[in-house]
């Protein structure tokens, strides 16, 4: 990855002072500052109109530069797309010469001009956690694609003035608050690692160990203000426990974007923004889940927002970032998330094996697990993971679920190893240790490995080896074994199967995957065929569910497809199914199995044994 030196010297002096008290007072002598403006004259037309300016110029040229992806969510998402009419200014208003260098680069001649004014507009209308949306009813503002950096001058602080369209009275943004519509950010970094939420949000608030913490609702919802406080507050202080104690910031914003239909999340430094679909708070499934979500964002704002890969941060905005360690980063994560959840009685035990079920079966169903390790998984990330297609589940694995999984072994083999004394709660605060000693640098594997090493006691080349480097099957089984849990094959009495997923498109039934080593595989059936009848009888989503049941393994239908408009007869061999795991308990469980489950689940040591 590209390093601007300079630039990695001064973020080391700036993310020491990233939560140091703010002294400056806006505004200032504009020399150390970068001063942005976003308008909204239209909101209704999706646009925000953008200006930067900068004074005390002594360079011939500035070149202004739209990232090409955002932090946390890995892709190109070229964001300089969406950029519309970029100008240039002197003090007196006059034009300046503006030459487009690159795909997302900007060059000014500001040869003599010691004040130069960049405008332009931003056309926002996506709706995710990680691109913006601005309409009549608000604007969220994903900054990494909105606000240009201004190359060499990352280190400066950024000051942004917002003027908000007089119908919207609130801001919400982890961004510090200098006065009425006037925040800033240390530099580029935090800048755009503070997205913005303006318009007319519920607003909730709550304290812990007297930190503000804003819940900012937007868009309508069957939410209870209270049940919302109450479940969000509780898991902040599960996770502050589990990290010491200490809390790493100075307020905490949560956006929640209450949407028709979406999902997911994405971490930042002091907030973080979700997505819930607005009529499912009631559902107490798809609530529980969201609260995963809530637990799992905001567990990022210690491990991938402070603890890090050494290769994320600081960034490089113009390309690809690559990193092996998305497995610890959102691995990690992921496993602690729902844990979290148990840790705090929002989840029984039965529910937390049930999520847990969900990412077994998402890795040890599928072929993939055999073709591409955790690592793997992490670089090519920005080309795979991103841009999965029909085949992923043949051919890749996810460093979400398949690093949860590998997360839970590991933390069963420190658990085991220790007799139950310490657990991977240890190893990752020794990681955090690491970062309050040090926060300009990220770790390496090696330092992961090694301070696993040190609570287990043990050598854990291995477990390396074979699981994070390799795509050697996952022992589960004789993991989950050390805590009294095993795993049963609920398809191992299901007589057929054909293994495929499918849509139905104007009562048609569509192949949407075809998963190795099944039936519909091994016969030949392809994404994309529609399914027209098996044995005579014309196929519906009723039948595909039910037909197969009067069949077992080794028997041979017959299905009529239409394959790109051709009518094709193909004949079906039904293979065993794909197996279906659940985690369940053991009846009886030795003392041993019992303080492991014990030391996994509460994160404290079974006491007077
Ligand atoms: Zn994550």
């Amino acid at each position: 990855m590209i390093v601007f030196t300079s630039f990695l010297i001064s973020c080391l002096i700036i993310l020491q002072n990233c939560y140091a008290e703010n002294n400056n007072k806006f505004p200032n002598s504009q020399m150390n500052e970068i001063n942005y403006s976003v308008f909204f004259e239209n909101p209704h037309t999706h646009y925000c109109e953008v200006e930067i300016l900068l004074n005390d110029l002594t360079r011939d040229s500035i070149i202004f530069s739209m990232p090409v992806w955002t932090p946390g969510s890995y892709l190109i998402r070229e964001f300089a797309k969406n950029v519309e009419g970029v100008k240039a200014t002197n003090s007196k208003g006059e034009q300046l010469n503006v030459e487009k260098i690159n795909k997302n680069s900007w060059s000014v001649e500001t040869k003599s001009q010691s004040d130069v004014k960049l405008m332009y507009k931003v056309y926002c209308n996506e709706l995710t956690v990680r691109t913006s949306e601005i309409n009549a009813n608000h604007a969220f503002l994903s900054n990494a694609g909105i606000f240009m950096r201004v190359k060499g001058f990352e280190n400066k602080r950024c000051v942004l003035k917002i003027n908000l369209p007089p119908e919207w009275e609130k801001i919400s943004t982890g961004l510090v608050r200098e006065s009425e519509k006037v925040y800033s950010a240390d530099n580029y970094d935090i800048f755009i690692d503070s997205p913005v939420e303006l318009g007319n949000q519920n607003v909730l608030e709550f304290d812990i160990k007297g930190i503000k913490h804003f819940i900012c609702l937007a868009g309508k919802g069957n939410y209870k203000e209270d049940v919302l406080i109450k479940d969000f507050k509780t898991i902040a202080q599960e996770e502050i426990k589990l990290f010491g104690g200490e809390i790493p910031y100075k307020d905490y914003t949560y956006i929640i974007h209450l949407v028709e239909k979406g999902g997911g999340g994405l971490e930042h430094l002091n907030s973080f923004v979700g997505q819930m679909v607005r009529w499912s708070f009631t559902d107490e499934k798809l609530y529980k889940r969201f609260l995963g979500l809530v637990s799992h964002e905001f567990f990022h704002l210690w491990n991938v927002k402070r603890i890090r890969p050494i290769e994320l941060g600081p960034f490089d905005y113009d390309t690809e970032n690559y990193t092996k360690g998305l497995w610890v980063a959102e691995g990690w994560t992921s496993f602690y998330d729902n844990l979290i959840l148990r840790r705090c009685n929002i989840l029984n035990n039965k529910e937390y094996f049930d999520f847990l079920d969900v990412e077994v079966n998402d890795i040890m169903r599928f072929e993939g697990r055999f073709y591409q390790s955790l690592e793997e998984s992490s670089y090519d990330t920005w080309i795979k993971y991103y841009r999965k297609d029909e085949n992923y589940n043949n051919a890749q694995v996810s460093y979400y679920t398949k690093g949860a999984l590998v997360t839970m072994m590991l933390n069963l083999e420190l658990i085991k190893s220790t007799g139950a004394k310490q657990s991977l709660d240890e190893a990752l605060r020794m990681l955090y240790e690491d970062y309050k000693r040090d926060n300009s640098r990220g770790y390496t594997d090696e330092r992961v490995r090694e301070v696993c090493e040190i609570v287990s006691g043990k050598n854990l080349d291995e477990f390396w080896k074979k699981y994070i480097k390799g795509t050697d099957e996952l022992p589960l089984e004789d993991y989950l074994n050390y805590a009294g849990l095993k795993l049963i094959n609920e398809n191992d009495t299901l007589p057929a199967s054909l293994d495929i997923e499918f849509k139905i498109d104007n009562g048609k039934i569509i192949i949407t995957k075809v998963f190795k080593g099944g039936t519909a595989y091994e016969a030949g059936l392809n994404f994309n065929d529609e399914l027209i009848s098996v044995e005579g009888v014309r196929i519906d989503g009723e039948v595909i569910k039910t037909f197969m049941k009067n069949y077992k393994t080794g028997d041979e239908l017959s299905f009529i497809i239409n394959r790109q408009g051709l009518i094709e007869n193909i004949k079906v061999k039904l293979q065993k199914p794909l197996p279906k795991y659940k985690i369940v308990e053991f009846e009886e469980k030795t003392d041993e199995q019992k303080e492991i489950f014990e030391k996994w689940i509460s994160g404290n040591q079974k006491s007077n044994r």
